[in-house]
C-alpha cells in the first residue's frame, strides 16, 4: 500500500481526509494542534484571561486552523473575487459543485439549524442601486454563519465520521512536521512532538499533501523542494478593523449579513474592500508569536451592540521587492510598538483631525476589545489611510452614521498571502505526488474554498490510486 502524509488538519486538510477515508492508501495525518475535542475556546472570551497568552493559542492563530474554529463563516458562492481564486483554476460550475458539498457536510454535522444567508431579488436591487450611487461595486454571495460556539461540535463530528470509516488513517496530534525533503521520487517527512520535544522521527512517503495554512506558509518556503516549485509572488492587504454601532449597519446586516463591497480609491487607484463583518460581534486580538493583529468574530447566542468589519487596501509589489509578508508584518510591529505591545484604537474623528485618541469615555461607540488609544497615522502609510477613509465615507452613503466621529478603528489588521503556487486542477504541483492545498497555496482565502481545494486533492489522489490498482489488476 502506498503511504501518504497529510501535513496540517485545518479546513483544507479535513476535507482532503474526508475523500481519503477508506481508500487503499495509508494516510498519516500530522497536526501541531491537539485533538479537535481538546481544542479550547478563546480564554479571553471565557473571561479566563485578559490578554492573549505569550504564545499564539489554538483559538486564533492562523497556524491552528483559525477560521473553522473562530466565527466559522463559510462563503458558499462560486465567485471570481471572494474567498479565493479557485474559480480561475476549475471554473464556476466545478467550484459551485464542491462548495455545495462543503455546505452539505457542515449542515449535516451542525448541532443546531444554521440558516443559509442568501439575498433575495429585492435585496439585490436595493444594494446594487445604493452601491452604485456610492461608487462601490457589490459582489453577490451566499454564506453560512456557524459561529464560534458551534465550531467545535461541527469539526469534531466531521472528524469522528471520517475516523469511523477510515481504518487506513493514522493520526499524529501535537506533532510538528519539521521538514519535508525529496528522496528520489519519495518524500522524507521529519516530525517531533510539538510541546514535549525530543528526537525527531523520520518516515518515507510516496505522496505528500501540504495543508499548513497561512500560518505555515513561511515554513513551506524553507523546505528543500520549494525552489523547484513554479510560483508567482503574493499580495498583502493592510487595513483596519472598523467597529461601529450595529444600528448604523442594521439594514445591510439584516438583508445580507456581509455584503461584499469593493471600491477603487481616488487617491491611488487601489482596490479597497470590506471583509469579515460581524454584526453584533466582538473584536478580538489575533496573536502571532511576535506581533498582535486584530480580528473579529460573532457568536450565535451572545451578542454585542456593535458591528465590526475589516476595511482592507490590497497591494502587490514589483521588482526588486519580493517579500510582501515582511512589509505587512513590519507595519504591524510598528503599531504594536506604539501601543506598548498590542493593538491601537483610534476614533475616526480623531484620525481625520490628525490627533491621537486619548480616551473613549463617553464615546458613542464603546469598544468590545480593550486596546491602547493612540494614533494609527504614525504607523500606517498615507496611501493606505486615504484608501480607508475614502471607503468609510462611501459606505456611509449606504449605511448612514458609519463614518461618524465616534466610529472606532483598530490596527493592525493585515492579511498577507503567500506566493501563488502553480498547481493542476487537483492541486498537484509541478513536483509529482506533491499537493499543496488551502491558504498556504495562495489559491484560497477562506474556509469554503480551502475545504474545496482539499476535496480536489483528495479526489485526485483517490483517482490515481484507483487507476494504479486497475492497471495492476
Ligand atoms: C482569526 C481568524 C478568523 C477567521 N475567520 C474566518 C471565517 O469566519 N471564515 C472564513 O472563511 N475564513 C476565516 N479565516 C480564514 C481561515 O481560517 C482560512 O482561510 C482557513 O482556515 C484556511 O484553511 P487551511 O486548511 O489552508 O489552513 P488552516 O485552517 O490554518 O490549517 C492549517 C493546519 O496546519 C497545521 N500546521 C501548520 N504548520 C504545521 C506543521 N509544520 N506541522 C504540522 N501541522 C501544521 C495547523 O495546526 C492547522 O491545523 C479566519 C482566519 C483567522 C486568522
Amino acid at each position: 500500500m502506498q503511504k501518504l502524509a497529510l501535513v496540517g488538519l485545518g479546513a483544507s486538510g479535513l476535507f482532503a481526509l474526508k475523500e481519503l477515508a477508506g481508500v487503499h492508501v495509508e494516510v498519516h495525518v500530522f497536526d501541531v494542534g491537539p485533538l479537535y475535542s481538546k481544542r479550547y475556546p478563546c480564554p479571553i472570551d471565557q473571561g479566563k484571561l485578559e490578554v492573549c497568552p505569550p504564545k499564539a493559542c489554538s483559538y486564533c492563530a492562523p497556524g491552528q486552523s483559525a477560521g473553522s474554529w473562530n466565527d466559522f463563516k463559510v462563503i458558499l458562492s462560486a465567485s471570481p473575487i471572494i474567498g479565493g481564486r479557485l474559480y480561475e483554476l476549475i471554473g464556476e460550475e466545478e467550484l459551485q459543485r464542491h462548495l455545495d458539498k462543503v455546505r452539505a457536510a457542515i449542515l449535516e454535522h451542525a448541532p443546531v439549524e444554521i440558516p443559509v444567508v442568501k439575498p433575495n431579488g429585492e435585496d439585490l436591487e436595493w444594494i446594487k442601486k445604493r452601491a452604485t450611487l456610492a461608487g462601490m461595486t457589490y459582489y453577490y454571495q451566499e454564506l453560512l454563519h456557524c459561529g464560534s460556539d458551534n465550531a467545535p461540535a461541527i469539526n469534531s463530528s466531521i472528524l469522528n465520521e471520517i475516523a469511523s470509516v477510515g481504518s487506513n488513517i493514522v493520526f499524529h496530534w501535537d506533532t510538528q512536521v519539521v521538514s519535508v525533503v525529496r528522496r528520489a521520487e519519495k518524500f522524507v517527512v521529519s516530525y517531533d512532538r510539538y510541546r514535549k520535544g525530543g528526537e525527531p522521527c523520520e518516515e518515507l512517503f510516496d505522496i505528500v499533501i501540504m495543508s499548513v495554512g497561512r500560518g505555515g506558509a513561511h515554513w513551506l518556503t524553507q523546505q528543500e523542494f520549494y525552489k523547484d516549485l513554479e510560483i508567482h509572488p503574493g499580495q498583502v492587504d493592510i487595513g483596519v478593523r472598523v467597529e461601529t454601532s450595529c444600528y448604523f449597519t442594521e439594514e445591510i446586516d439584516k438583508r445580507f449579513y456581509e455584503p461584499k463591497l469593493y471600491y477603487r480609491s481616488r487617491h491611488a487607484n487601489d482596490i479597497v474592500r470590506n471583509f469579515c463583518s460581524n454584526p453584533r460581534g466582538f473584536v478580538t486580538p489575533e496573536n502571532h508569536r511576535d506581533y498582535v493583529l486584530v480580528n473579529g468574530h460573532s457568536k450565535m447566542f451572545e451578542k454585542s451592540e456593535n458591528n465590526n468589519f475589516a476595511v482592507l487596501v490590497s497591494k502587490t509589489f514589483t521588482r526588486p521587492f519580493k517579500d510582501p509578508q515582511l512589509y505587512s508584518q513590519t507595519i504591524a510591529k510598528v503599531v504594536n510598538m506604539l501601543a506598548g505591545g498590542g493593538p491601537l484604537i483610534q476614533r475616526l474623528g480623531d484620525l481625520r483631525a490628525g490627533r491621537r485618541t486619548k480616551s473613549l469615555v463617553n464615546n458613542l461607540v464603546q469598544p468590545t476589545l480593550e486596546a491602547e488609544c493612540g494614533d494609527i497615522s504614525l504607523a500606517y502609510p498615507h496611501r493606505i489611510l486615504e484608501g480607508i477613509l475614502e471607503y468609510v465615507d462611501a459606505l456611509d452613503k449606504i449605511c448612514p452614521g458609519v463614518s461618524g466621529d465616534a466610529t472606532l478603528l483598530y490596527a493592525p489588521e493585515c492579511k498577507s498571502y503567500p506566493d501563488s503556487i502553480v498547481v493542476n486542477k487537483n492541486m498537484e504541483t509541478n513536483i509529482p505526488n506533491l499537493y499543496i492545498i488551502g491558504d498556504c497555496s495562495s489559491w484560497t482565502r477562506g474556509v469554503g474554498q480551502a475545504a474545496t481545494s482539499g476535496m480536489l486533492a483528495g479526489e485526485g489522489v483517490r483517482q490515481s490510486i484507483e487507476q494504479a490498482s486497475t492497471v495492476l489488476a
